[in-house]
């Protein structure tokens, strides 16, 4: 089998330690790939070219109109062959193909997007009281890090490269280790493109070292990260040294809300949806459902009952709903959480167990009987597993649902409009739903309050993440400032 190599100032290389790393299919345990891993050297090596890219080959001067040009081909070419990435990304996430597909078209559609905001009017001009003609101009930051999970490893990347690039910063990309290789494979397109060395750099390897690099790198300008909430604050205070833009989007554990008037199967498959889609490990997974009392007994019943309805199986396979987890590490994780859950009283309703045979298999779970300092209440579990909740009024539910330490998303299910609006504006949470669950558009901004992080991806929100405000101001008669005479 080849080795699939890093790309670091225009160029194909191998991990400069000579080590590499063995990727699993999920649903079969197989090896499919070998990669090459890198270390300190090598991410250090990446940077400079990012650098040395930016400040001194010229992309701090590159023109709005060539960056847009850039990603636009890049959107085609990614466009071209997507049922190939498709495949891929199910061949090494595990996820259902449908879901893969998705990905690579919102991933098209994000350098699309991207391409479009870059060459539109930006900045401001004020009005100020001298004799002074006041402007903001926007700036690129400069060299910014992308540090990417293994939850959706090729969106996670291109939404940050898209902004990245259409800003005119230079980047250097680090997927997480387990799912490098649609973002290996989206490299071999930019490669047939005409971005300068440097530009865009992919570092493969373990987040521990090459993480920490990157947090303590005086050459780095800016982390964009996605990934748990403990990652996210340890690469904040490493950061903070050196002063570095931070966008962190972190982890969450999202209350959908279910009121009595709700539309009662819209809202049951829903709430299956919001938490069993990607097999649960969605970072806005709705993970904590909060039913209202009078509606608890029914909707519980009809949930155990449309469950079975889950087909689980390897996500190659067209009607898989759920596929395995992405990881061994990650089902151990999960089974670790449901034994968590039995130990602290919560009633396991269904699922919970390892399915037998080759992959990372699971059962959908539910737990009721829960209680809110339930450590699988509080605790993001990145898995398919449902807690559900009870509430009697809207204060309440509106408490229960603002609950945990998260601020990601939040979903709320009612007939009565006016409720609806009132409770979602009470709810803590950068990413909200009424009456759906889990649209995702390019076009609006990304992330969550509180510990869930801090800026957003996506958006015009996303695209200033990756910009610095400048204010000039230009005196129209050159005239003495009078300081002197005064
Ligand atoms: P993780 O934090 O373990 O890893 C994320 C990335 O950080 C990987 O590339 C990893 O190699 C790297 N990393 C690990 N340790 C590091 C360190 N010390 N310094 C710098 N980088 C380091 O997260 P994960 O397990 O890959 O992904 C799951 C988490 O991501 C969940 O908590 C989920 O909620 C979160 N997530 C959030 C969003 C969002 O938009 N808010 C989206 C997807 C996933």
């Amino acid at each position: 089998m080849d080795i699939k190599n890093m790309y670091i100032d225009g160029k194909w290389v191998l991990g400069s330690g000579g080590r590499t790393r063995k990727i699993i299919n999920p649903a079969t345990e197989e090896v499919i790939s070998i990669v090459t891993e890198g270390n300190v050297d090598d991410i250090k090596l990446a940077i400079v070219a990012a650098h040395r890219a930016f400040y001194e080959d010229g992309w701090i001067e590159s023109k709005a109109r060539y960056r847009s040009e850039l990603l636009l081909r890049l959107a085609s070419k990614l466009e071209e062959a997507s049922e190939e990435f498709a495949i891929l990304e199910t061949l090494n996430n595990g996820k259902p193909i449908n879901e893969s597909r998705f990905d690579v078209i919102d991933a098209v559609n994000q350098f699309r997007y991207y391409a479009g905001l870059a060459t539109k009017p930006h900045g401001q001009v004020y009005d100020v009281p001298d004799d002074v003609q006041a402007m903001v101009v926007i700036e690129a930051i400069g060299v910014v890090a992308l540090i990417t999970p293994w939850n959706y490893p090729l969106v996670m990347a291109t939404q940050k490269i898209a902004a990245a690039i259409a800003a005119g910063c230079t980047v250097v990309v680090k997927p997480a280790s387990v799912t490098p290789l649609t973002v290996i494979k989206l490299f071999e397109l930019i490669d047939q493109l005409d971005f300068p060395n440097g530009v865009i750099n992919l570092v493969l390897g373990p987040g521990a070292t090459i993480g920490n690099e990157i947090s303590v790198n005086p050459l780095v300008d800016k982390i964009s990260f996605t990934g748990g909430t403990e990652t996210g604050i340890e690469i904040a205070q490493k950061a903070a040294h050196t002063m570095k833009r931070l966008s962190l989007e972190l982890g969450g554990k999202s209350p959908l809300v279910v009121f009595e008037d709700a539309d009662f199967d819209v809202a049951v498959e829903y709430a299956l949806f919001a938490v069993f889609a990607n097999q649960g490990q969605v970072c806005s997974a709705g993970s904590r459902l909060i039913v209202q009392e009078s509606l608890y007994e029914r909707f519980v019943a009809e949930l155990l009952l449309q469950v079975k309805k889950i087909k689980i199986g390897p996500g190659i396979e067209e009607d898989t709903l759920m596929g395995p987890l992405v990881s061994e590490n990650q089902l151990k994780n999960v089974l670790g959480y449901v034994d968590i859950g039995s130990n602290e009283g919560a009633t396991l309703l269904c699922g919970g167990k390892q399915i037998e045979g080759k992959g990372y298999f699971i059962e959908p779970a539910i737990f009721t009987d829960t209680t809110p300092d339930m450590r699988i209440v509080q605790e993001e579990i990145f898995g398919p597993i449902l807690v559900i909740q009870k509430f009697s009024t809207e204060e309440e539910a509106i408490r229960l649902a603002n609950g945990t330490k998260f601020g990601l998303a939040a979903g709320v299910f009612t007939n009565d409009s006016a409720k609806g609006m009132r409770v979602i504006r009470k709810i803590r949470a950068g990413i909200t739903w009424i009456n759906t669950y889990h649209n995702t558009y390019n076009e609006a901004p990304w992330g969550g309050f509180k510990m869930s992080g801090i800026g957003r991806d996506l958006g015009t929100y996303g695209f200033q993440q990756f910009l610095e405000p400048k204010q000039i101001n230009i005196k129209l008669n050159v005239t003495p400032a009078g300081w002197l005479s005064q």
